[in-house]
């Protein structure tokens, strides 16, 4: 027999989305779908962290996170699913134990790998959308061009420094590399630039706070592009239209390799 002390309450669904259901334009129905939805999160870094906490809180039903990476203490001041005692484990073992223990119904699929072209659809596919916590450009490039061929939707970001991006491609043009065409000088560290950690928390749930407005059917915003500027105190809202030369959506797109 159980000891009641430990036992955990049970927490509905119902519960969990009842402040959703509050908002204006949010309907019942639509919200079976935060609980069937499948999602990947490719990095789990400060961005996949602060998007993973989110989605799982809010009651997204299954999770797919995708890091090859180990947690290193340097993570600690952003990547705030792990502390001190996850120093070496793999980041998404890591993260999969914090997501059970905020949402015990989220089922979490931890995969240790990174993308690759020979692994790269077959861990991405199945899934309803894909966010990208990944911080190198070739990678992303690549899941912008396999998500539009297959018409999955991906919010994808970036943040460096004190400068952050959100831009959501929706399965059509505009896509990333309408915005983006070129990967020379794309690639910009944070062990090199730095990264102010709550940068990386703000801008992982704008990317989850897009992923539930999808999920519910709220408008999404394609071609819409965020940036962040927390050094200067500026924040911008851009429209991104699709470009007749992108080397992805444009009549002479090109194929990525990984
Ligand atoms: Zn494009």
């Amino acid at each position: 027999m159980s000891d009641p002390s430990t036992e955990l309450p049970l927490i509905t669904d119902k519960e969990r989305v009842r402040r959703l259901l509050a908002l204006p334009g949010v309907r019942p129905d639509r919200l079976d779908r935060l609980r069937s939805a499948r999602v990947a999160i490719v990095g789990i870094g400060g961005l996949g962290n602060a998007s993973a906490q989110y989605l799982a809180a809010q009651g997204v039903g299954h999770l797919t996170l995708i890091d090859g990476d180990r947690v290193d203490a340097s993570n600690l001041g952003r990547q705030v699913l792990f502390g001190p005692a996850d120093i070496g484990s793999f980041k998404v073992t890591a993260a999969s134990k914090a997501l059970l223990r905020l949402a015990p119904n989220c089922e979490v699929n931890a995969l240790p790998v990174y993308l690759a072209e020979h692994n790269g659809a077959s861990l991405i596919g199945s899934h309803d959308l894909i966010l990208d916590g990944l911080d190198s450009a070739l990678p992303r490039q690549w899941i912008n061009q396999w998500a539009l061929t297959n018409g999955v939707p991906v919010i994808f970001a970036g943040a460096v420094g004190y400068e952050a991006q959100v831009l959501g491609v929706y399965g059509k043009p505009p896509c990333l590399s309408c915005l983006w065409p070129s990967l020379d000088g794309a690639d910009v560290d944070c062990v090199t630039n730095g990264i102010l950690g709550p940068l990386v928390g703000m801008i992982g749930s704008l990317q989850a706070a897009q992923a539930i407005n999808h999920l519910i059917g709220l408008a999404d915003r394609p071609g819409t592009l965020w940036t962040f500027d927390l050094f200067q105190g500026r924040s911008r809202v851009v429209s991104v239209p699709p470009n007749p030369s992108c080397p992805v959506c444009g009549p002479t797109g090109k194929e990525i390799s990984l």
